[in-house]
């Protein structure tokens, strides 16, 4: 697979293939962005170029791999002595600690002794055969904070011909001591008709591509994720909500207490609020396709019973729900209360 063949992603892919062809690979590179984007891709192409035996098609360097050649497999297989790649590792939490019921959580992270072997042992050693060592760390954010500090001292002074490839949806959460010894590089979210397109392309039926691809949030992985039975849930919760009435508290009670029970529901629901609220907005400007083509009806309904202010004042105050979520409010109170703003008007 070659760089073209990662969609959306012009700027990022650009720069990467700029430093190729002038033969010159920053050290340390952090791709951010958000999950399932091609970021874990780009470094493996990252590494397949600055590797690839295939013949150059100019006297530039190679800015895409072959794909064909021994290198270039190898590195696809994760075989090529010269490529590492870190991967978080199913990690036990220690004996002795509190247990939460239900036993020891295993958790996943990078470990300092990952760190360790790759500096102490790999990265000492000579090159086998490849003309570039590259270190790809998927996610980054994995490494808990022995691990990054055992990283530093390579980060700030690297080996010779080595690059190091950090990859991570969530690069705020590194140490500024490692952000700032990388290139940042950022990959977009993708575009909701290409997530479609691709939804689309491995069978998912054209109405629920379109509701996946708005949910994503720009993540091809994360829209993989919803599959037809979570949508068909969503949308029933989100029916509930548009019926709500503003004379009917003890129904907005009930409904808070079934869909804050569990905060991933709450927050699930309060994405789709936000799309079907987007479509009424859409409905009031007077056209354009709703996300939520199969709620047209209710959503027209709301869309001529209120003004466009009215809707986003709405729509804002499912964002604070979404806000308070993160925050770690309670689920049903933070539902409860996006209810009163909306029909009580603060
Ligand atoms: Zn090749």
């Amino acid at each position: 697979m070659p760089f073209s063949e990662l969609q959306a992603q012009d700027r990022a892919v650009g720069a990467l293939r700029a430093a190729l062809r002038r033969g010159r690979l920053h050290h340390a590179y952090l791709l951010g962005g958000p999950e399932g984007v091609g970021k874990g891709t780009a470094a493996r192409l990252l590494a397949q170029a600055a590797n690839c035996a295939g013949a150059p098609g100019s006297d530039q360097g190679l800015d895409d791999p072959c794909g064909q050649c021994g290198p270039c497999r190898k590195i696809a297989h994760g075989t090529h002595p010269d490529v590492f790649v870190l991967n978080e590792e199913r990690v036990m939490a220690k004996a002795g600690r509190w247990e939460p019921k239900g036993g020891r959580t295993p958790s996943r992270e990078i470990v300092v002794d990952q760190v360790r072997d790759l500096v102490d042992h790999r990265l000492s050693m000579r090159r086998f055969e490849g003309r570039r060592r590259v270190v790809i760390i998927d996610p980054a954010d994995a490494m808990n904070v022995q691990a990054q500090n055992a990283i530093l001292k390579t980060l700030e002074e690297p080996p010779d011909a080595t690059t190091l490839v950090l990859v991570s949806s969530s690069p705020d959460a590194l140490l500024p001591t490692i952000k700032s010894r990388c290139l940042r590089v950022a990959f977009a979210p993708l575009p909701e008709p290409v997530i479609r397109a691709r939804l689309e392309a491995a069978g998912l039926p054209a109405e629920a591509a379109r509701l996946a691809a708005a949910l994503s949030g720009g993540s091809l992985s994360r829209a993989l994720s919803l599959d037809a039975e979570a949508l068909a849930e969503r949308r029933a919760a989100l029916e509930g909500a548009a019926a709500l009435t503003a004379d009917d508290a003890g129904r907005w009670v009930a409904f808070a207490r079934q869909h804050g029970d569990d905060r991933e529901v709450a927050a699930g629901l309060g994405e789709l609020l936000l799309v079907w609220w987007r479509d009424v907005l859409v409905a009031q400007a007077g056209g354009g396709e709703l996300a939520l083509a199969e709620l047209a009806p209710l959503t027209r309904r709301s869309a001529t019973s209120m003004t466009p202010a009215e809707a986003l004042r709405r729509r804002g105050l499912v964002e604070r729900m979404l806000g308070a979520l993160r925050q770690n409010a309670t689920a049903p109170l933070a539902i409860e209360r996006m209810l009163i703003g909306w029909f009580h008007g603060r």
